[in-house]
């Protein structure tokens, strides 16, 4: 705990929607205990300010380890066409979700590298990934950290749940 202040960096604010969250916290327990995870998307009007309304999960061909699954990018490439069609596109791709079964809440070092990777992804359209973390099962701890500047702390992102 001493070394939080050394390593958290700045704090910011993600606003979920309630039923998205429920939607990842379902497919977290579907693939228990091995691990799962998808898209996030929603908006963001500036950096350590990101409001999620939907998530896209894994995929039917996805494949599932303990500790890391490859996920169906075709069928999620086309559930983001539909999400954006929908949405009039006024909906952002914000970064990624996935599930630490058993383990920690805590980003591990290909996590911060998906991070690095989506940022300097210009087609991402992500200059500021999310991702969110769902550790444990049954009981999930669910953390949002979020990369403002590529070699500093990432931002903790405080979870408000909305309905
Ligand atoms: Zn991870």
């Amino acid at each position: 705990m001493r070394w939080r202040a050394l390593t958290s960096g700045r704090t910011g604010q993600v606003w979920w929607a309630g039923a998205a969250l429920e939607e990842a916290l379902r497919e977290a327990q579907r693939a228990f205990p091995l691990e799962t995870g998808g898209l996030l998307l929603g908006w963001s009007t500036c950096p350590g300010s990101v409001v999620i309304t939907q998530v896209i999960g894994p995929g039917p061909d996805a494949t599932h380890r303990s500790t890391s699954f490859t996920p169906d990018a075709a069928w999620q490439e086309a559930q983001l066409a539909d999400a954006y069609e929908q949405a009039g596109r006024r909906l952002q791709y914000l970064g990624d979700w996935h599930t630490h079964p058993r383990g920690t809440a805590r980003l591990s070092s290909t996590d911060r590298a998906t991070l690095r990777r989506i940022a300097a992804h210009a087609d991402a359209r992500a200059p500021y990934p999310v991702m969110a973390l769902l550790a444990g099962g049954p009981l999930w701890q669910v953390v949002v950290r979020q990369q403002i500047r590529r070699r500093r702390p990432l931002w903790r992102l405080t979870l408000e749940v909305w309905q």
